[in-house]
């Protein structure tokens, strides 16, 4: 049976057995743990991080998780959006559908280890974007840059 609403459980570890209509929440090993709100008694995992799920708590308590569960891997296919404690069906989603998200979601998550990385590198590195306001920047050798920076300090440019 399909279920309307869920409350969230905050745990530390998720348990190995779920219950049905409890959205089990783990905030330090960042995930989330659920039994599918189809009915189906499958597990659906959900980290919770910037290229996963967010998870909002308002001030009632009620959580919302960010974005929609789409459960295809699953057998029943359920698609539904957690907000606010209540299960919100969407409409069965066509094969394209389905990989339109899923698409999207490689997507979203490449693009959000591609900003990682760059902070790693440091800040002084240049957008990929901004490339072609700065032809001379892309074309300058590292060679070059650190003559031209040399030539900046002993107020030569
Ligand atoms: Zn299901």
């Amino acid at each position: 049976m399909r279920l309307s609403t869920i409350r969230p459980e905050f745990v530390e570890f998720i348990p190995r057995e779920l219950v049905e209509g409890v959205l089990y929440v783990s905030e330090r090993y960042q995930t989330a743990s659920h039994k599918c709100a189809c009915g189906c008694g499958e597990k659906v995992v959900t980290p919770l991080s910037p290229a996963d799920w967010r998870l909002h708590k308002d001030q009632a308590g009620l959580v919302t998780l960010h974005p929609s569960i789409g459960n295809w891997n699953h057998p029943c296919r359920s698609h539904y959006w957690i907000r606010k404690n209540r299960i919100q069906w969407a409409g069965s989603m066509s094969a394209r559908e389905i990989e339109r998200v899923k698409q999207r979601d490689i997507l979203d998550k490449a693009r959000y280890i591609d900003q990682v990385n760059r902070k790693k590198v440091g800040q002084d590195v240049e957008p990929r974007n901004s490339a072609a306001d700065s032809p001379s920047n892309q074309l300058a050798s590292p060679w070059e840059q650190f003559v031209a920076g040399l030539q900046r300090l002993i107020g030569l440019r």
